[in-house]
């Protein structure tokens, strides 16, 4: 009898890893995760994944055989199979495939966030059925990952799709990559705390933000707030979709996809978020088109779509 086919999938984001073993039809059987910013040097994070890959293994009943290694990760080439100086990383060019292949010997790939999470939205998401569509993936930063024709969209050196980096302000805020003004230092969950703390310094109004220390503000609370009712952190989401929802609008212009879908830690804010940004879309659309794109969120209920996505790249 042949050995039960495992897939190894595994999300590295700027602040968590999480892992899990998958099976072919895309349950998650095993999983953990641990922290990413704790590892300065990339050799020592490498380390740590191999052994909570192994530990996973070893909790498996029965027979199986790792089939293959799925990963997604900020500034991942899919074509090098390396992670390229990730913004909120401090690694320099990683050998992921590499050292993970030499290890693990099964096929190995990997690609940015935003490709495993549109392919995890197309096999089993919101996506199904759709040929062209987009998927942000809101965290630590903003990811991107294009679907043209039922394919991901690579571009040239397979970089394509970070849209994190697109200038929506020049001459704005400072981001992690050298530049300035980029969209992820306004739409992720680091650029909301800053715009948190914007708003507070220009008003003067009362907020419970006021009483949260800057080093321990997160997107979570300030979205805790807002549900409460506070009006200033609902201003920080309502300033976020309104830079959100141009960028959108831009997007639509240059692909004219069936839906933009919000993926990821932040789009759990669900229409905090999301009103703003479709409010915002709909002013800055182009109006020639027949049908406009749907603004989707991500069915991200069960917890495991970043690391079923990643597994989704060799189990397909
Ligand atoms: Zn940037």
């Amino acid at each position: 009898m042949d050995k039960e086919k495992l897939f190894a999938g595994i999300d590295i984001g700027g602040t968590n890893t999480a892992l899990g073993l998958i099976s072919s039809e895309g349950r998650v059987l095993q999983e953990s995760s641990f922290s990413t910013q704790k590892y300065e040097q990339s050799s020592a994070f490498l380390g740590r994944l191999i052994d909570e890959i192994e530990q996973l293994l070893a909790l498996m009943p029965g027979e199986f055989a790792l089939s293959g290694i799925g990963a997604a990760a900020p500034m991942a080439n899919f074509f090098r199979g390396t992670i390229e100086s990730p913004a909120n990383l401090n690694w320099g060019e990683v050998a992921f495939v590499k050292i993970m292949q030499n290890h693990f010997k099964v096929k190995t790939v990997i690609t940015n966030d935003g490709n495993a999470a549109a392919l995890e939205e197309m096999v089993f998401g919101v996506a199904k059925g759709m040929k062209n569509f987009i998927v942000l993936t809101l965290g630590t930063g903003l990811g991107c990952g294009i679907i043209l024709n039922g394919e991901i969209y690579y571009g040239t050196d397979g970089l394509a799709g970070e849209l994190g980096h697109i200038i929506v302000e020049p001459g704005g805020r400072d981001c992690a990559c050298g530049r300035a003004g980029c969209l992820e230092t306004y739409v992720s969950a680091t650029g909301i705390c800053r715009s948190a703390s914007m708003l507070m310094a220009q008003k003067q109004c009362a907020s419970v933000l006021h009483a949260i220390p800057p080093a321990v503000l997160t997107a979570e609370k300030i979205a805790r707030a807002a549900d409460r009712g506070d009006a200033l952190a609902g201003e920080v989401f309502a300033f976020t979709g309104a830079v959100l929802g141009p960028a959108l609008a831009n997007l639509a212009v240059i692909f004219n996809p069936e839906a933009i879908i919000l993926f990821g830690g932040l789009a759990k804010a669900g229409d905090l978020l999301l009103k703003p940004t479709i409010d915002s879309f709909r002013q800055n659309s182009l109006n020639i088109y027949k049908r406009e794109a749907q603004v989707l969120m991500a069915d991200m209920q069960d917890g495991h779509s970043a690391i079923r996505g990643a597994a989704a790249l060799v189990n397909r």
